[in-house]
């Protein structure tokens, strides 16, 4: 008789298309399914608060889930190196699965997890579960790693559709549950006092029922006009699935194959759609593939010369980008939606960083910690990469003196104001014209609006062509660094 296997879920919250779940039921024999918080050695710095509310909906489902198929699923705490050789004890477990993650501490703590398990002699096997392509199979011809997107999607794509998608199983064959493990409400993952949530709960359904409802959703409403609207923060025209996918709850795979079922089904305007929101798929495995191939770029700049970058050190201007008060409506808003929801549509994220790190020349890590702490789709990799590409310093980052004026995103990305005003409701009653810059408002247009600006409204914090001057000398001060 086949003895039992253990399944350690991490950033696979599903039961759909899991490799490392599917193994473990192919062996035979019963399969104990565990999920470790681990703050210590996942390498994945802490997780936030957005995130850790996501964490406890996610697994209350994926628990749901499991024993709705008669599966077995276990909550602990501490350093997998130690609870999962506990574990195999405590079960009689002869084989371990699990799907690989790719942040530096992770790979090297799998890595030695994996050599212990197996000298201790268990049959141990992992699995990609959550990118498209490894970084390791997404090779240039010389045999080394992509620093620059363009070529690195041509080769991905160049190797063909990914392997399809493996159903979820109907039954999981469990053991007794009678055994030890946590419960998730002594987690204290779910915020209390106060209980800040509601903005997250009226804007998410955490869980892989909830990721598969927003695939379908996007792509019967809104994929065919994706590449015209994706740049739109006034209109829902992504697909919000980055939450769903920092957690696993659907896998980029079998996203890639229902897309391209899609495409083919619907040709025309929704094909090219679905081929722009695959490339931001692809982003995401560049940006795992990045931080693989460049362990330090949570730390340290990709392009070294922005090491000696006179960055300011001032924590009054951080604490105004945070809580949504520059002075300047597009990048409050954004922060406040972030606030308010976990969220930031990506045209806004990327004005908000740039205004952080180039008009208020602060270190871009502060801004990845900060965004870290209030995603729900926080992501080392992508956050990472993405703030690094931002400031000028990462991986085909766009040119630092291309510097975003938040005026103009503003009235180019939300023509009619919808997004100011959703966000900025004291300053709603502003017409269009100064809506972007209402220090430019007569005062009888602020009075008729209910304005008092610098009390009711900030002024901005930084005059936007001094603050671009000031940036572009910065830069001019290691532009000729090595
Ligand atoms: P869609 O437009 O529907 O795209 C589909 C999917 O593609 C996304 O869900 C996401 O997984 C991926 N994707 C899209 N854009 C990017 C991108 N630029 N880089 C990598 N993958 C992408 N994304 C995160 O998932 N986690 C983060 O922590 C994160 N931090 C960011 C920080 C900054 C400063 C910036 C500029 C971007 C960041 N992004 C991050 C990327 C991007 O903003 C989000 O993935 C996107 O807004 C999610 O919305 P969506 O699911 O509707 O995207």
């Amino acid at each position: 008789m086949t003895g039992p296997s253990l399944v350690w879920f991490r950033k696979d919250l599903r039961l759909s298309d899991n490799p490392a779940l599917q193994a473990a039921i192919a062996r035979g024999g019963p399969v104990v399914c565990v999920f470790i918080r681990d703050e210590a050695t996942s390498g994945a710095l802490p997780v936030g608060g957005a995130a850790a509310w996501w964490l406890h909906h996610s697994l209350a489902a994926l628990a749901d889930d499991i024993a709705a198929r008669g599966g077995t699923f276990i909550l602990k705490s501490g350093e997998p190196p130690t609870i999962i050789p506990d574990l195999c004890r405590e079960f009689d477990i002869e084989a371990v699965f699990w799907n690989r993650c790719y942040e530096p501490e992770a790979v090297a703590r799998d890595m030695n997890l994996k050599t212990d398990l197996k000298d201790r002699g268990f049959y141990v096997e992992s699995f990609n579960g959550s990118l498209l392509r490894e970084p390791l199979e997404v090779k240039t011809k010389a045999g080394g790693a992509y620093g620059v997107f363009t070529p690195f999607w041509k080769a991905l794509c160049a190797m063909g559709d990914p392997p399809r998608p493996v159903a979820a199983p109907d039954v999981l064959p469990g053991l007794p549950t009678d055994r030890s493990g946590d419960d998730l409400e002594d987690w204290s993952l779910l915020p209390t006092k106060p209980d800040w949530s509601g903005g997250l709960q009226e804007s998410w359904s955490p869980g892989e029922s909830g990721a598969r409802a927003r695939l379908s959703d996007f792509l019967e409403s809104s994929v065919a006009r994706y590449g015209d609207r994706r740049n739109r923060p006034d209109l829902d025209g992504t697909s919000r699935l980055s939450p769903h996918l920092a957690f696993g709850e659907l896998s980029p795979r079998e996203i890639w194959h229902i897309a391209r079922d899609a495409a083919h089904r619907e040709g025309g305007q929704a094909e090219s759609g679905i081929w722009s929101f695959l490339r931001e798929i692809g982003w995401r495995d560049f940006n795992h593939n990045l931080l693989f191939h460049n362990p330090e770029m949570p730390v340290r700049n990709y392009n070294e010369k922005f090491d000696a970058f006179p960055w300011l050190d001032n924590e009054d201007a951080l604490k105004r980008w945070q809580k949504g008060r520059t002075g300047y409506p597009m990048v409050d808003a954004g922060m406040r939606e972030l606030w308010h929801t976990g969220f930031i549509h990506n045209r806004v994220r990327m004005v908000a960083a740039s205004f952080l790190v180039k008009h208020l020349l602060i270190d871009w890590r502060h801004g990845e910690a900060w965004f870290r702490d209030t995603l729900v789709d926080a992501d080392l990799a992508n956050n990472v990469a993405n703030w690094q590409w931002v400031a000028g310093c990462g991986a085909d980052a766009a040119p630092y003196f291309r510097i975003f004026n938040p005026i103009g995103q503003g009235e180019k990305f939300d023509p009619d104001g919808t997004y100011i005003r959703r966000w900025i409701p004291e300053i709603a009653a502003l017409p269009d014209k100064y809506l972007n810059e209402p220090w430019t408002a007569p005062d009888s247009v602020l009075d008729e609006a209910g304005i008092d600006l610098g009390r009711t409204y900030p002024k901005p914090i930084v005059e936007h062509k001094r603050a671009r001057e000031r940036a572009l000398s910065a830069y001019d001060e290691i532009k000729g660094a090595a």
